[in-house]
């Protein structure tokens, strides 16, 4: 199938393209380099510099590259940024996917994949989260992406649209062959910080909070491989041949890891210390997030292959020591 991957340059994005031309797929790249990186995309993969949100511009890619489904990456995430500048997140995360929507029903283009978060149910009350519980996020980053998810409900009974929406918990890890990886500016994710400070770039890594309700008093994330999220991706495609599907996934691990039991880790894979620093909670974060994703497990057949912590920070950080400025080198 011929897909165009939005954001196909940035971190989730380049390692999604890598497995649909694995799995026979013909991907198509439009970023506009804001966040991504051009090296992150093989030269043998078509590559359109431009904005989602330039419907003439991404009009004529769609008719050019006969494109028949878009996998929209390419979403601001830093959710303290969207507190701060709740518009600046609404113009990128909500306004500008409905001009592409509009594109794509004009040029009917009629299948879709988001990139979707947990940030969308807030600080749930039950764990772990399955699709159907209460989504009610606590920062504008979450809210703008469950407006998109009901705007994509919307399209899909009005136009045929068919779509899955793909909630994901903490993005992690690195290709298994070190060649693409996680290359923020700025960094702000614990993973990449931690090995960071491991590797003498920082001074240190701090710990947002150590009296949460929870075994060792730091935050309780869900740490899933991008590969593996890739491929659920790659797996929802077969899935959407008949029009106005509406499909919503958990996709995390389900396994709950503290930032303590990250940090060590770190130490363990890199044999290296890592100098830590105790501060005060980060505002908007939830104390626990969880997955159960046993719907896309049983729905799309989708296999975790990278279950434990250890493997999913051996290949970030077979990543960070082989590229430590990234792919600015
Ligand atoms: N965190 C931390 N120190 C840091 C960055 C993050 O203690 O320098 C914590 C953060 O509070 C959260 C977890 O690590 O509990 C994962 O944060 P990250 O920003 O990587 O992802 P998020 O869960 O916010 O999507």
């Amino acid at each position: 199938m011929n897909v165009l991957v939005i954001g196909g340059a940035g971190y989730i994005g380049s390692h999604c393209v890598r497995q649909l031309s694995a799995a026979g797929h013909r991907a198509v790249v439009l970023d506009n380099l804001v966040f991504g990186h051009r090296a992150a995309v093989g030269a043998e993969v078509p590559f359109y510099q431009g904005d989602l949100g330039d419907a003439v511009f991404v009009g004529q890619v769609l008719e050019a590259e006969k494109i028949e489904l878009v996998m929209h990456f390419a979403a601001f995430a830093f959710v303290g940024e969207s507190v701060e500048n709740p518009l600046k997140y609404y113009e990128n995360n909500l306004a500008k996917p409905i001009t592409l929507l509009k594109t794509m029903v004009t040029h009917g283009v009629g299948k879709f994949v988001l990139s979707s978060t947990c940030a969308t149910y807030g600080v749930p009350a039950e764990l772990p989260i399955v699709e159907d519980m209460p989504q009610n996020p606590i920062n504008p980053y979450g809210q703008s992406k469950l407006d998109l998810e009901n705007v994509l409900r919307a399209t899909a009974v009005a136009h045929g649209l068919s779509f899955a929406s793909f909630r994901y918990f903490n993005a992690a890890g690195a290709a298994q062959d070190g060649s693409i990886g996680e290359d923020h500016d700025p960094e702000t994710h614990l993973i990449p910080l931690v090995i960071q400070a491991a590797m003498g770039q920082r001074k240190s890594t701090s710990i947002f909070g150590t009296d949460y309700p929870t075994p060792d008093g730091t935050c309780l994330r869900d740490y899933v491989h991008v590969d593996d999220l890739s491929r659920a991706h790659i797996a929802a495609i077969p899935h959407l041949e008949k029009p106005g599907q509406q499909l919503f996934y958990n996709l995390g691990t389900g396994k709950p890891q503290s930032v303590r039991e990250v940090i060590d880790t770190v130490e363990k894979v890199s044999g290296l210390k890592v100098p830590v620093q105790e501060g005060p909670r980060r505002p908007g974060d939830p104390p626990s997030l969880y997955a159960d994703s046993s719907k896309a497990q049983n729905e799309l057949d989708w296999k975790i292959h990278h279950l434990d912590l250890e493997t999913i920070i051996a290949t970030a950080w077979n990543w960070h020591k082989t590229h430590p400025e990234g792919f600015r080198e």
